[in-house]
């Protein structure tokens, strides 16, 4: 196993990838942006599997702590090999004439322009050309990119559509450079991220329950497994795939 850099990986599904490819033998980078605590208790864990971990402070929508948290993981642990892209926030829940148009840039410079300017620092690393070994990224897109979401975040799907559109280009871009990009779409996961939206919206979440077919609220375990499978050399003739973790939720 090589190096990998988890971004959002404090929390959620990233500290979830984090850990599981810990126990899978990979080194860890866990960056995250102001939870240093849960970032450090995802580190403890990570060595306690018997792998090297190193905690990275960067905002991802800002183009010089990308570099640097890039830099740092590979001083701390070698060159990496893979990248989660997970860090990501939501944004307001409801039409788009109430949507407050700073929250939207905001979420919009975090989702997309910063997994996007993580990507290509990952390229720059990886590529063949440029003297790296290859590699992998795995993008966390949403469900949100196929169901749209209306009337509760169309900005937040539109965003996550602009991943999966640079997810498939940047497959087809790079499989020659020997570096391997795929996403995920996760419905609704047991985050801290769904658990305000729902404080916020009791309705939105049932809404998205009773749409459910096998009936339940996904696990970060669920998307972990699949990330896991897609970081191995079993999933290279898949690049370009992204994999729907929404326990059959219609979704076009
Ligand atoms: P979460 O529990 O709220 O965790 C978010 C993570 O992103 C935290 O580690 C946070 O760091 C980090 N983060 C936020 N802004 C950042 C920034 N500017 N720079 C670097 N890191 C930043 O969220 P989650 O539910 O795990 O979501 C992870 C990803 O999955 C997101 O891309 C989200 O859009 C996507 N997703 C989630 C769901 C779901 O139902 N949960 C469904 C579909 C897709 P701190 O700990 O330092 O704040």
């Amino acid at each position: 196993m090589g190096v990998l850099l988890v971004t959002g990986g404090s929390r959620g599904i990233g500290a979830g990838v984090a850990r599981s490819a810990a126990e899978n033998g990979w080194h860890i980078g866990i960056n995250y942006t102001s939870n240093k605590e849960s970032a450090e208790d995802v580190a403890a864990y990570v060595r306690s599997q018997g792998v090297k971990a190193c905690v990275v402070k960067a905002d991802v929508s800002n183009p010089d702590n990308v570099e640097a948290m890039f830099s740092r993981t590979e001083e701390e642990l070698g060159p990496i090999t893979g990248l989660v892209n997970s860090a990501g926030i939501s944004s307001g829940i409801g039409p788009i004439e109430d949507h407050d148009l700073e929250q939207t840039h905001h979420m919009l410079e975090i989702n997309v322009f910063g997994l996007y300017a993580c990507c290509r620092s990952a390229v720059q690393r990886m590529a063949k050309r440029h003297g790296g070994q290859g590699g992998t990224i795995v993008n966390i897109s949403s469900a949100a990119a196929r169901t749209h979401a209306p009337g509760s975040f169309v900005d937040y799907a539109a965003g996550k559509a602009a991943v999966d559109s640079l997810t498939i280009g940047l497959a087809q871009e790079q499989a020659p450079q020997g570096i391997f990009v795929y996403g995920v779409r996760p419905g609704v996961i047991n985050t801290d991220m769904v658990k305000e939206a729902a404080k916020i919206s009791p309705a939105w979440l049932e809404g998205i329950l009773a749409g459910t077919p096998n009936g339940r609220i996904g696990e970060v375990e669920d998307v972990s497994s699949a990330v896991l499978w897609l970081l191995s050399e079993d999933a290279h003739h898949s690049t370009g795939s992204i994999i729907d973790i929404s326990g059959g939720r219609a979704t076009q």
